[in-house]
């Protein structure tokens, strides 16, 4: 069982908002009190279902969830936060706080030696070995001089399949030794054990204090595949909290105050040569929120420095601006604009950008002109400015349907800005880009777009009191049964919530929870699903996919996560980010992928399947809601009519409306574009 169904079987949610101050009074199977999230006094609008477990205040916040999300949104915390207080609570001890022993310990000291020792045998083998000819020339090529190639220790692996492997056995390593630093690799066929590492150029990766924990491996062959080969995932060589060149760069760093990030080891090394220290590069092809933080002990100024083609920000950008087509074919966004100014306020940093010049990496740019290199740091911009220029770069200047595009591209940017001042002074900057005369028009659009995206209408919208005739309000709007009157809570003595409709109700919930999970799984393995999927939600005027989406408090936390790994330049496969992920969600996400993935959808359909999917468990969320609520309400006179709840049902079957339209006009928009017509391509 998972450390939170364990916590979640322990616990009962009636207890604990009760230990929050929130009286619960019993009603029905359910009980009902006041909502501790908004100011709520007259009719209690918030439910706690104890038979499954969950909360819902059916009043202006219209959210719910299980016990991990109320104690998360009382508290203000994370998920983490969340879990240690409830796992403390239940008396559950979790995965990742159990001790580690003395056995344990001594078996990691005895990796680190056998890694030191390993760079140490591959450092001789470059220097000596008559068969590293081809390495000693590559790094010759590379113009890497002797003390670059001392400071970061590169070596050679032989190409044999053997030769590490009986070299460490006869210094009295075993192969499971071997095995477990990754050093060895297994056949899962034949069970055979072999040299991972054959014929490549070694660079040692070390953690903050210069301990290796394992090795990047570039192929000598101009065929090789992969190009870089990197140690297997280990309770060492955890990728998603390493970054190469860290140990040798957080002194520049902390004492320029700045770090810069690159794509490749050799970019890395290259800049340490000609006196650029504070430079270092992501693991492989992914960067983590969890390398972020490390940086951020060091400075909370970084530089992202993408390769031109990598930075896909360009194609990205423009494909979201204009061209579905694109986007379809982009599903691995690379470069989120959005995810960084989020991860942005997140760190408390100052993120900013540089693409390199077309065909060049840091590397080349190095090599060739050094003193270009500050050059092009001096031109990094703040994300937002960064992604104003991309996207209005091109623009045709009488295209109004164009900028308006651009403009719909930048809002949102702009609007998860905290700060007002930065706000306005970004807003401006885009009107004098998108050369529109008055920044009010622009202001206008953020409004208009903030309010399309908004969860649903807000309380302060003005609704009517009452219907006035059938054509106002949709069909399956029920005026409240007069029922018992109501006692002093304003519910009907007599409530019969979960009895009858009820049982439907749990059926859609079920069901609206296996959306729920699969949308998870699939935005976790197709990254750049999500922003595809927000993207197809704003532009039917649907509000993008958030925390409130979710039930589970483990989901909340990972739609964090999913939205981050959109972010990134590249992501981690789903075990490296189970490695980097707090127990807790990994195994969620673990039992997430233990089902086998429903067969036959096409990648390329995955964002539109995803979207409708969306639409679909907020319309059964809101049927269940409503038919909870319709028993809630009190008997229809006319004073009781604006009442909170009826206001609400009233809300939600609005709503509800509002996203058929959509959901009608975005299936129908998909049949056109898998038809090949004229509102998409060809299906490849
Ligand atoms: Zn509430």
């Amino acid at each position: 069982m998972t450390d939170t169904q364990e916590i979640k079987n322990r616990l009962d949610l009636v207890d604990v908002v009760t230990d929050y101050g929130v009286q619960l009074r019993k009603s029905g199977r359910n009980y009902t009190g006041f909502c501790p999230f908004h100011p709520n006094t007259r009719t209690p609008s918030f439910y706690v279902f104890p038979e499954t477990q969950t909360w819902r205040c059916f009043g202006a916040c219209a959210e719910g969830g299980d016990v991990f999300s109320f104690v998360m949104k009382k508290n203000g915390w994370e998920f983490k936060e969340a879990l240690v207080d409830l796992a403390k609570r239940a008396g559950v001890t979790l995965e990742d706080s159990r001790p580690k022993d003395a056995v344990h310990e001594a078996a990691e000291a005895r990796q680190i030696a056998l890694l030191d020792t390993a760079a140490t045998y591959y450092q001789q083998l470059l220097i000596h070995a008559p068969q590293a000819e081809a390495a000693r020339r590559y790094v010759a090529g590379r113009a890497l001089s002797e003390e670059t190639v001392d400071a970061f220790r590169l070596g050679f692996a032989l190409d044999s399949y053997e030769a590490t492997r009986s070299h460490f056995n006869a210094q009295g390593y075993s192969d499971d030794e071997l095995l477990a630093v990754g050093l060895l690799s297994e056949s899962e066929e034949r069970g055979t054990r072999y040299d991972r590492f054959r014929n490549r150029l070694m660079i040692p990766i070390r953690d903050l204090d210069g301990r290796v924990v394992g090795f990047g491996a570039r192929t000598l062959d101009p065929e090789g595949v992969p190009k870089y080969l990197n140690s297997p995932q280990s309770m060492l060589f955890d990728k998603g909290h390493l970054i190469f060149g860290l140990d040798m760069a957080r002194r520049h760093i902390r004492d320029k105050r700045e770090v810069v990030l690159v794509e490749g080891y050799l970019d890395v090394m290259t800049a340490w040569q000609h006196g650029f220290r504070n430079v270092v590069a992501q693991m492989g092809t992914s960067l983590t929120e969890a390398q972020l933080r490390l940086l951020q002990k060091q400075t909370k100024r970084f530089i992202l420095a993408l390769d031109s083609d990598a930075a896909g920000a360009k194609a990205t950008l423009r494909s979201l601006q204009l061209a579905r087509e694109t986007l379809d074919r982009d599903l691995d966004v690379r470069f989120n604009a959005r995810g960084l100014v989020q991860l942005e306020g997140r760190l408390n940093a100052d993120i900013r950008i540089v693409t390199l010049p077309e065909g060049q990496d840091p590397d080349s740019l190095i090599r060739a002109e050094p003193d270009a290199w500050p050059r092009l740091l001096a031109e990094a911009r703040p994300v937002v400015e960064y992604v104003i220029q991309v996207v209005t770069a091109d623009l045709p200047r009488d295209d109004a349907k164009a900028k308006s595009a651009a403009a719909d591209q930048v809002l949102p940017l702009i609007d998860d800005i905290a700060d007002p001042v930065e706000r306005d002074h970004y807003l401006n900057k885009l009107a004098r880009a998108l050369d529109i005369g008055d920044v009010n028009s622009l202001r206008l659009a953020a409004t208009r777009q903030k309010k399309s995206q908004a969860r649903r209408p807000t309380h302060s919208r003005p609704v009517e009191p009452r219907p006035t005739s059938p054509d106002s309000f949709p069909s399956d709007f029920v005026p409240p049964e007069p029922d018992a009157p109501p006692d002093e809570f304003g519910t009907p003595a007599r409530s019969t919530i979960n009895g009858g409709g009820g049982k439907i109700a749990s059926r859609r919930l079920r069901h609206s929870t296996r959306l729920e999970d699969n949308f998870i799984r699939q935005c976790l393995e197709h990254p750049g699903a999500f922003s595809t999927v927000n993207y197809l939600l704003s532009r039917h005027k649907q509000r993008e996919v958030t925390a409130i989406d979710f039930i589970r408090g483990e989901d909340k936390a990972l739609l964090a996560i999913i939205a981050e790994r959109a972010t990134l330049p590249a992501v981690a496969t789903i075990d490296e980010l189970c490695d980097s992920l707090d127990s807790a969600l990994a195994q969620r996400v673990r039992t997430l992928f233990a089902k086998p993935s429903t067969p036959g959808m096409k990648l390329d359909r995955l964002p539109d399947s995803l979207a409708l999917s969306v639409l679909d468990w907020r319309l059964e969320k809101i049927r269940e809601h409503n038919t909870i609520l319709k028993q809630l309400l009190p008997s229809g006179s006319q004073t009781e009519f604006s009442d909170e709840l009826t206001r609400s049902y009233i809300e939600q079957v609005q709503e509800m409306k509002h996203i058929n339209r959509a959901r009608d006009a975005m299936s129908a928009a998909g049949r056109r574009r898998s038809n090949g017509g004229p509102d998409g391509r060809k299906p490849r």
